[in-house]
């Protein structure tokens, strides 16, 4: 008889926690439910408490702790409510949890998921954020403690699909060792695909975050719209797949059918297609190496006809090389261009800097910042530390407002 898996979900109020729990419901006899966390969204948390009856509910915000604790007092439920970050990395980490979806949103979701990894768990990993910033500390920490990372980003888990089988389990194998030649990195292409230049200085949060394929947090949908996000993806596949940047090609392709793709040696190429829902990945990472229902609709690949693809902008989408940039550069660079991009996009969503001054500030904060080497979480964390403080500055001093 199959045992039941134990999870614990980081961020389960948002776009990816919510579609988790959507997977988890269509198979009670598999999952239960151990903690549920979120920032400061108390009505949610207790929506789900009551559907799930985890044992923990934990929000970073005491505020929202304290309401999300008297209303499951009066509700009579059986949920310890807990509250801050000591709380996630607890919830993390507990001993009866086998599986973490780690998917709170940036920086802030790289303490718990580490707690995790330190713990051994399988991580379902779609906090991206947190593997750009500490990319080697976070893969040493995972291979050291037998934690196993299952990509849940559309297109890592569609490469992690398409690569040879057992591949990603030897993290010190190379891509030309396994007759790789490259990996495709698809890309929707975003909101702003066929938006010129000039047109895209005026556009605003409300219509970077209506994303043609994809429903997802206003973060990462501003992400997408800068096209940042696939820049963090090369990132983020360079460190899960061991693929140096030169082998990583980001290919336009406005359907969002194909998820990504794997070259090989021999002319082959592997791809994963399906509609883009993200309860694929989950479901897929949720149940590896078995598959379950997920609730997707069944791709008509006739309804769809057409598959297009076309190269990146690099002039209106300047984010993309700047993360290419910090790839090669190494070091604390790539945790300076996540640090700078969460500050422009929380600036830009809050209607302070416009949507071309999104890359601009983080090309200036990479410029303003020596690149140094990382050997500890300490060395991640000062860097993210200094690279907000000098956005910040940047910001103050108006430089890239208009
Ligand atoms: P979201 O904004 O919808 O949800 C974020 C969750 O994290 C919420 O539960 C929120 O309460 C919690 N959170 C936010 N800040 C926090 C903090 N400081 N401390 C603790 N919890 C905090 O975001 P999302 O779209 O679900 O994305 C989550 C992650 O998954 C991101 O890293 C994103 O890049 C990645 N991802 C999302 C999608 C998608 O389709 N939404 C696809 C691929 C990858
Ligand atoms: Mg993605």
């Amino acid at each position: 008889m199959r045992s039941i898996s134990h999870l614990t979900i980081l961020g389960s109020t948002g776009s990816i926690g919510i579609s988790t729990l959507d997977v988890v419901a269509r198979h009670p006899e598999r999952y239960r439910i151990m903690a549920l966390t979120a920032q400061c969204q108390d009505n949610t948390l207790f929506e789900q408490c009551i559907r799930f009856a985890p044992r923990y509910a934990v929000l970073l915000d005491e505020g929202a702790a304290m309401r999300l604790a008297q209303r499951i007092a009066v509700a009579g439920l059986d949920v310890e409510v807990l509250c801050g970050v000591a709380a996630l990395e607890r919830v993390a980490s507990l001993p009866e949890v086998d599986t973490v979806m780690a998917a709170i949103v940036g920086a802030a979701g790289l303490r718990p998921t580490l707690a995790a990894a330190r713990a051994g768990k399988k991580i379902l990993l779609a906090n991206k954020e947190a593997l750009v910033m500490a990319g080697r500390v976070f893969m040493d920490v995972v291979q050291k403690h037998g934690a196993t990372l299952l990509p849940i980003d559309s297109e890592h888990n569609a490469i992690f699909q398409a690569l040879p089988h057992n591949y990603s389990r030897h993290r010190t194998d190379s891509l030309a060792a396994s007759g790789i030649s490259k990996i495709l990195l698809t890309a929707s292409g975003g909101p702003f695909l066929n938006t010129t230049l000039s047109a895209l200085q005026h556009v605003t949060p409300e219509q970077a975050c209506a994303h043609p394929n994809w429903v997802m947090g206003r973060k990462i949908s501003v992400d997408s719209a800068t096209m940042i996000n696939k820049g963090l993806e090369v990132i983020e596949a360079h460190w899960l797949f061991n693929a140096p940047a030169d082998a990583i090609q980001v290919v336009v392709h406005p359907q969002s059918i194909i998820h990504s793709l794997v070259q090989y040696v021999d002319g082959s190429v592997l791809a994963q297609l399906g509609n883009p829902d993200m309860r694929t990945p989950i479901a897929y990472a949720l149940a590896y190496p078995e598959r379950i229902e997920a609730g997707v609709e069944p791709l008509d690949l006739l309804r769809v006809a057409t598959l297009d693809f076309v190269a990146p902008d690099f002039i209106r989408f300047p984010g993309l090389a700047l993360a290419y940039q910090a790839l090669r550069a190494g070091g604390t660079a790539p945790a300076v261009l996540n640090a700078a991009n969460e500050v422009a996009v929380a600036a830009f969503l809050n209607k302070q800097i416009p949507f071309l001054a999104i890359p601009r500030l983080i090309e200036d904060v990479l410029t303003g910042l020596p690149v140094t080497t990382v050997n500890t979480l300490e060395d991640v964390l000062s860097a993210d530390a200094a690279a907000r403080a000098v956005a910040n500055d940047l910001m103050k001093s108006t430089i890239c407002l208009s």
